[in-house]
This record gives structure tokens, C-alpha cells and sequence, in this order.
């Protein structure tokens, strides 16, 4: 049998190196970054195994650590510099979450815009301030009283939709957020988030206004704030979404 040659080796070893990149993504485990691949990135958080080693070496940021986590600060401590999706290169801060850790209400929206990125709170720039309002002046609550995150914690370029492989890798984090927070209520803000937690193509706009089940917390879909500033007419159709919220906060819901 004849030796293969460089470009066959190279064929297989890049077949070989896909599929355990593949494995691990399936597993939950880390998304290899193309700069981690080259230069080594300066985290105080982490040390970044070098290049070669990222085939052998188990590479900072295996999920397990975030999955096992009680709080939401040993959440937020497992998912360190996270570099599991390619949103990673382009961001300022990891936009986890803020509020009220044992919240009886949850927002959850897309994922940070320009503001959010730059400051590392969710909802802090125009759509925010409406989402603000309507917490303080539409619900009387507090910010504070409430916990605010979105389906990735990192800003897609030019704001557009996370991708799919995206979600996948952020959307435990989601998940294990509600699980430690255990709100009695989520508001869905826009299609996007809508349509990750109930796993739903549906459009928002059928799916808004009605009482959804996320895993048996009330879910609540409404519209995002941000399509409230380009369509303000729809402002009483999230008031009335809003409106079923506090019923259902106060015991009144049907
Ligand atoms: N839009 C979102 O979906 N989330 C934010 O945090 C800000 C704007």
C-alpha cells in the first residue's frame, strides 16, 4: 500500500479535527475561536491552553462548571471569558443579566445592542429606557425588583439576529438563569426570544397576548421595545399584554 500523501494526511486529520469539534459543540462544550487558534487571548479569567494543545487539553470554558452552578454569580463564574461562539470576537462585555435573583418576574429579550455591549447591562439604551417604563411607570415596580436578560449574552455585529449555532451555545446559560431564578412569570420581549423559549416559528404577532407555558412558568409573549419605537400605535397592545401580567401577579389572572 502506498503512503498517502500531504494532501490526503491533511484531508484526514482535517476530517478528524472537524468531527471532535463538532462532538464537542453537540456536548455543550467550547467553541474554538478563531484568534484562540492563533494568538493567545489575555484573560485574567482564564488561561488559554496554546494552539496546539487545543486537540488534547480540555479548553477553558466546558460547560460543566456554569451547569452545575447554585447561584447566578457561580453561573456567571462558569461561563468565564467565554469564547463558545464566534459573537465572542466582536464583543465589549458578556451581558449576563441583572435584578432581583429570586424575581417573581423575568424579561427576557434578543440579546445586547450597542449600549449594553459598552455599559454590560441588558436593556440600558433607547429600547431599554421603554422597557424601564414599563416596568416603573406601566407596572409600579423596580428595576431592581425584577430580573432582565437576554437569549445571548453577547452583542451580534450591526445588532443583527444571533445564528443558530449562536443560540446553541448560549441558550444553557438561559436556561440555567431561569432555573436559578425560578420567576412565577417570563415576558418573552419580541420574536426572537419568543420564539427560542417555546422552540416556535410562529409569528410574535399571533403569539403576543396569550398565556404560553415555558416548562411551567407563565410565559408571556409581547412585543420587543425596540419594534415599539419604530411602531408606536402598538404600545396599547404590550400595555395590554402588560396588563395580564400584573393580574396574574396579584392572584386576579382567569
Ligand atoms: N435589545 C435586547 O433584546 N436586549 C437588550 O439588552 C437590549 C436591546
Amino acid at each position: 500500500m502506498s503512503e498517502p500523501s500531504n494532501a490526503e494526511e491533511l484531508a484526514a486529520l482535517t476530517t478528524t479535527l472537524k468531527r471532535h469539534l463538532e462532538h464537542r459543540q453537540r456536548k455543550g462544550l467550547c467553541y474554538v475561536a478563531k484568534q484562540s487558534l492563533g494568538a493567545q487571548k489575555n484573560s485574567n479569567a482564564f488561561q488559554q491552553p496554546s494552539a496546539m494543545s487545543t486537540a488534547t487539553v480540555d479548553i477553558p470554558g466546558d460547560n460543566s462548571v456554569a451547569m452545575e452552578a447554585a447561584t447566578l454569580a457561580e453561573l456567571r463564574a462558569g461561563i468565564g471569558d467565554c469564547q463558545r461562539c464566534k459573537l465572542c470576537s466582536g464583543r465589549t462585555h458578556i451581558v449576563f443579566g441583572v435584578g432581583n435573583p429570586h424575581a417573581k418576574l423575568m424579561f427576557v429579550g434578543e440579546g445586547p445592542g450597542h449600549e449594553e455591549d459598552i455599559k454590560g447591562e441588558p436593556f440600558v439604551g433607547r429600547a431599554g429606557q421603554l422597557l424601564t417604563d414599563i416596568i416603573t411607570k406601566g407596572m409600579g415596580l423596580k428595576r431592581e425588583d425584577v430580573y432582565i436578560c437576554n437569549v445571548v449574552k453577547c452583542r451580534p455585529p450591526q445588532n443583527r439576529n444571533p445564528e443558530p449555532d449562536e443560540v446553541a451555545a448560549c441558550e444553557p446559560f438561559l436556561i440555567k438563569q431561569i432555573d436559578i431564578v425560578r420567576p412565577q412569570i417570563i415576558v418573552g420581549l419580541g420574536k426572537f426570544a419568543v420564539q427560542t423559549l417555546l422552540n416556535s416559528k410562529a409569528p410574535i404577532s399571533k403569539l403576543r397576548g396569550t398565556w404560553a407555558s415555558y416548562h411551567g412558568i407563565k410565559l408571556m409573549p409581547t412585543f420587543h421595545p425596540a419594534y415599539l419605537l419604530r411602531n408606536p400605535a402598538d404600545k396599547k397592545l404590550v400595555w395590554d399584554d402588560i396588563k395580564l401580567v400584573i393580574k396574574e401577579m396579584r392572584g386576579e389572572g382567569a
